[in-house]
C-alpha cells in the first residue's frame, strides 16, 4: 500500500496543535482523516499510462479532491500564481528525470502528472497520496503556500518514484530512506532547474516556506541536519547528521523525517566531494541504486550504504568514486 507522505511531519503539527494553533488542529484532522481513508483501500489503482502530461485543479478552499481543473499540458499560465508554480514545479521534476536518468515520469512509464491546489481551509501540508499531488495554502503566519518551493515538489514526487522503485516500506531505518530519498531528489530538481554546482546548493528543503517570524530557514538541511529551525513555537530541528547520534523514537513512522538526516548527509558529502553537479555522479549513484533491484522493502541503513557502494562500482568501477562513496558513509558513523 502507498503511503500518505506529507511534507511538514505529524509531531511538527502535533506540537503547534497543543500550543492551541487552530491551523496545524484543522491540518492535522485532515492529514488523520485522509490517512482513516486510504488504510481501508487495500491498493489505489494508477492512472493510465500516456504522455506525461500535467493537469492542475483547484481545490477551492475545500477538501474534495481533485476539484475544477484549471491547466491541462501545453496551456497558457492562468491568473493563479498556485497553479502555474504547481505546474512548473512538476514541470520541472519530470525534466530532472528524463533529461538526466532517462525516466519517463515517476513510473518510468510516462504516468500523467495530476496536482491539486488550495487544498484545504489554510491547511498546513502538501502531500502525495500515491496518485496525485495536493498542496495547501498553509495559513500564513507560519507556513506559507506549498506551490512556493520547487524542492517540496520534487520531494513529493519523488516518493512517486520510490513506490514505482524500490518502494522503501513507510517505517523505522526503510522509511527514512524513503524520505531521504525524496529530500535527495527534491533537492536534485531543484538544483537542476537552477543549474547549480553541488557545492553551491543551499541543500535545504523548504526554504521560503516558513511564514514571518518564524526562526528557521527551512524544514530540514542535507547539509548540516538539526541546524533547519530552532522557534519557539515549531520546537527545534530534531534531525541528527551521524549515527552517533541515532533517534530511536515510537512516534513519526519511527523517525522516518528524523533519522533521514543521516543518510541525506552521506549524500551531501558525496555529491560536494565528487564536484560538479550533484545530480551526474551522486545523484546517478542513489538512482541507480532506487531502481536496479538490489534493494529490499524494509532496507536498512547500512544495506542502503552498501547498495550505494555496489552501484558506484557497476557504474564507475573501482576507484575514486567508490572511494568517496565509502568515506561519505563512514563520516556519518556507516561502515561499508
Ligand atoms: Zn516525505
Amino acid at each position: 500500500m502507498t503511503q500518505l507522505c506529507t511534507i511538514i511531519p505529524p509531531y511538527l503539527l502535533d506540537r503547534l496543535a497543543a500550543l492551541g494553533d487552530e491551523a496545524a488542529g484543522r491540518s492535522l484532522a485532515a492529514d488523520a482523516a485522509l490517512r482513516a481513508a486510504r488504510a481501508s483501500l487495500a491498493a489505489v489503482p494508477a492512472p493510465a499510462a500516456g504522455r506525461p502530461g500535467r493537469t492542475i485543479a483547484d481545490a477551492g478552499r475545500t477538501e474534495r479532491l481533485p476539484g475544477r481543473v484549471v491547466r491541462t499540458e501545453g496551456g497558457p499560465p492562468t491568473p493563479d500564481p498556485a497553479v502555474n508554480r504547481a505546474y512548473d514545479g512538476l514541470g520541472a521534476t519530470l525534466a530532472l528525470l528524463l533529461e538526466v536518468y532517462g525516466r519517463r515520469s515517476v513510473d518510468g512509464a510516462g504516468l500523467p502528472l495530476q496536482a491539486s491546489v488550495h487544498y484545504g481551509e489554510k491547511y498546513d501540508n502538501a502531500f502525495w497520496d500515491g496518485t496525485r499531488m495536493v498542496f495547501g495554502d498553509g495559513d500564513g503566519m507560519l507556513f506559507k503556500d506549498f506551490t512556493g518551493c520547487l524542492d517540496v515538489i520534487g520531494h513529493e514526487l519523488a516518493h512517486g518514484v520510490v513506490q514505482y522503485s524500490a518502494d522503501l516500506a513507510y517505517q523505522g531505518q526503510s522509511g527514512a530512506l524513503n524520505e531521504s530519498v525524496a529530500d535527495v531528489f527534491g533537492s536534485l530538481v531543484k538544483q537542476y532547474a537552477l543549474g547549480q554546482q553541488a557545492e553551491d546548493a543551499d541543500w535545504l528543503i523548504g526554504a521560503g516556506l516558513f511564514g514571518p517570524g518564524v526562526h528557521g530557514t527551512a524544514l530540514r538541511s542535507l547539509k548540516a541536519p538539526g541546524t533547519a529551525y530552532d522557534d519557539p513555537r515549531l520546537g527545534r530541528d530534531p534531525q541528527p547528521g551521524s549515527m552517533d547520534d541515532y533517534v530511536r523514537t515510537e512516534e513519526d513512522e519511527g523517525g522516518v523525517h528524523i533519522n533521514s538526516g543521516i543518510p541525506n548527509r552521506a549524500f551531501q558529502l558525496l555529491a560536494v566531494e565528487l564536484g560538479g553537479p550533484a545530480w551526474e555522479r551522486a545523484g546517478r549513484i542513489w538512482y541507480d541504486t532506487l531502481t536496479n533491484g538490489s534493494l529490499r522493502p524494509h532496507a536498512t541503513f547500512a544495506e542502503f550504504a552498501r547498495a550505494t557502494l555496489a552501484a558506484a562500482g557497476a557504474r564507475f568501477g573501482e576507484g575514486p568514486v567508490t572511494e568517496a562513496v565509502a568515506g561519505a558513509w563512514k563520516r556519518v558513523g556507516l561502515a561499508v
